[in-house]
């Protein structure tokens, strides 16, 4: 069965930056699931899916405008170390969730002093080219549910 639209598709993937490093890799657990065409996945990834079949191996490079966008300056912020209140310690690498003009959003600490800290609303993977490695696991049709919610159940999907 080749991967198109309302197929449900597992795959095994690891994902390198330009440097060699991990970034995610379910090779450690169960395959992801996800229903093609319906925009669970980053563009890049799910347009080189297309028309491939279980067991194809293939190597994708997502450039940033077809992954998790382009980095941009602006959603880095320098907010007083008072806005933490009652949080003890702060570092680099942390994730707060923050009340913006367009809704909830999650940004990640990049820089701390005592005064100020300096937090990017960006995606921890904006601006990057993204090398996914893939295998792909198993490709099915999706029960009528699962196109009703727009997203996959069970195994490597969502339980609910
Ligand atoms: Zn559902």
């Amino acid at each position: 069965m080749e991967i198109s639209n309302r197929k449900v598709v597992s795959i095994h993937y690891t994902l390198t930056n330009t440097d060699g490093d991990v970034l995610d890799t379910s090779r450690n657990g169960e395959p992801l699931a996800y229903l093609h065409g319906a925009g669970n996945i980053i563009p890049g990834l799910e347009n080189a899916l297309a028309g491939k079949r279980a067991g194809d191996r293939l190597n994708v490079s997502v450039a940033p405008d077809e992954g998790y966008g382009t980095h941009d300056p602006a959603m880095v912020q320098r907010v007083p170390r008072a806005a933490f209140q009652g949080i003890d310690t702060i570092e680099p690498g942390m994730q707060f969730h923050a009340e913006t003009a367009e809704g909830l959003q999650t940004v990640t600490v990049v820089e701390v002093d005592d005064e100020t800290v300096v937090v990017d609303g960006n995606h921890p993977m904006a601006g990057q080219i993204l090398n996914f490695d893939v295998e792909i696991a198993a490709v099915r049709e999706a029960s009528a549910e699962e196109l009703d919610h727009g997203h996959v159940h069970g195994a490597g999907g969502h339980h609910h």
